[in-house]
Order: structure tokens, then sequence, then C-alpha cells
């Protein structure tokens, strides 16, 4: 009986300390896909050559850029030096070329009078994206709701864009659009790093900061209701939809980057963590 009793304890302690070195992976493997995992227990995370931040619970994130290609190898070294390895290859991706037109000609090439304003709206965003990368807490690790609610998508994620006839960067986010005034919420938990005013092409937008590289944009808003270095909760409300900066109609844009990869916002809405 005692040996039996030991045979079973020995069984369920090998059970236990199997599913702490278990990795648990949310997402999808495509270029601009977000991947969420969880590794309890886990010392070192990396990714190809980046080492990640990753939480005590073993929470860590990552992602695959727009222009991503190939195979990416992730090791997992455990506490007892254990170590777990997997392989992401991503398939090719298609965009859709988007041709928008009638947009007022100072948004597609700006005239010289707004050069210096434009370069200094650059310098306050990069000195606000700095800020990110640098928390390991997973504050995304509470999941991740629809920045609003309905709405149509008026532009997808990654699409080639000629404005005005003129080829430009791709659409790096995701456009709903929506009526003036509806609510925008945070997509996850975060830390309001820009609140900007008026920005020449994104006109008022909030950034949210995420934990482990992970931000949020949210473009064009009319109003916003947030502070910078305020911690935001998932599904709070931060501001109303509007048209201000480069806008055709009011719209949402929102976009997500792993550092400085695009990801694409419908990946991340597709991740249930349990
Ligand atoms: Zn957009």
């Amino acid at each position: 009986m005692k040996r039996i009793l030991s045979a079973l304890l020995f069984v369920f302690l090998f059970l236990l300390t199997a599913k702490a070195q278990s990795v648990k992976y949310y997402g999808e493997v495509i270029p601009g896909g977000l991947i969420v995992a969880k590794a309890p227990e886990c010392e070192i995370v990396t990714l190809n050559d980046d080492t990640l931040k990753h939480d005590s619970r073993g929470w860590f994130v990552f992602g695959f850029d727009r222009d991503a290609k190939g195979t990416f190898l992730l090791k997992v070294k455990f506490k007892n030096n254990r170590v777990a390895f997997k392989r992401f290859t991503l398939p090719h991706r298609k965009y859709r070329i988007q041709r928008i037109n009638h947009l007022k000609k100072k948004y597609v090439t700006p005239p010289k009078r707004d050069y210096k304003r434009i370069a200094q709206e650059r310098k306050i965003k990069q000195e606000k994206k700095s800020l990110i990368g640098k928390i390991d807490s997973a504050f995304y690790s509470v999941g991740f709701v629809r920045p609003v609610k309905g709405g149509r998508i008026s532009s997808p994620f990654g699409s080639q864009r000629i404005l005005n006839g003129v080829p430009k960067a791709p659409h790096n986010g995701l456009d709903i659009a929506l009526p003036p005034g509806s609510p925008v919420y945070a997509m996850t938990d975060g830390i309001v790093r820009l609140v900007a005013k008026n920005f020449y092409f994104s006109g008022n937008f909030v950034l949210l900061d995420h934990g482990q590289g992970l931000s949020s944009y949210y473009l064009h808003l009319r109003k916003t209701f947030v502070k910078e270095g305020q911690f935001v909760h998932k599904g709070q409300k931060i501001g109303e939809v509007g048209s201000t900066g480069r806008a055709t109609g009011p719209h949402l844009h929102w976009s997500v980057m792993w550092y400085k990869n695009r990801i694409d916002p419908g990946t991340v809405l597709k991740i249930k963590l349990k």
C-alpha cells in the first residue's frame, strides 16, 4: 500500500512539474501576428537572438512585423535548466492595394511651412515611444477587447496605399468608421504614454504601453479622457471617435506595435486567454 502511494505521489509530482514547464501559446503565426505565451517557471526566453521580457508568472509576448518572413526560433529555458524549443514558420501574406483619392493636398505632400511642425511632432512621439519596452509587467495578460462597438472596417491592416496617385507607406493600422463621438476603449490594461493634441497627420491621439514592448495607438479622436502616466484598464473609455488630422471622415485608426513591429489588430482580437 505504501509503495502504491509513493508511486502515485511520484506520478503526481511528475505531472505537476511537467505542467509547470509547459509553454502555452495564443495567437496567429502570420506576418502581422501577435503571440502571447505563458511559461510558468521560465528563466530566459529568446526569439532568434533577442532576449524577451517575461513577468514573474511567466507571461511573455512577441509579434511578427507586417513584412516578416521565414522562420523564428523560440527558446524557453526553465529554472530547472530544461529547455523547450518551438519553431514558427510564417506563410506568405498578400496585402491589398488601396487607392484613396480626394485627400486634401496638404496631407499627401505637406507644404514647406508645415515641415517644422511635423518634425516637432515626430520628435515628441519618438520621445514618448522610447519609454515603451522598459516594463517587465504583462499588463496585457488580462486579455483584449475591441476598442469600439460596431462600426465598419473602412481600411484594413497592411494595405499598400496610393494617396491621390502617390505611393505611400503601407497602412499600419485598422480603420473603423463610426459616428463622431462614439466611445473608444483601451484594448487592454496599460499606461498612457502620450495624449497628443492636434497632430498634423494623426490629430488627437492616445498611445498606451501594455508592457514588454507591446503598445497601441488610437488616432483622429475628437476628445480624449486620459492623462499621460495614468494607468488604464481594459475596456476603459479613453476617448471619442473623431476626424482630427488626416482623415476623410470620422473613424478610429487603431494600431498595435510590438517594439518596431507592425501588428495586425485583427490578430490581437482573436487571442482568447484562458
Ligand atoms: Zn488608418
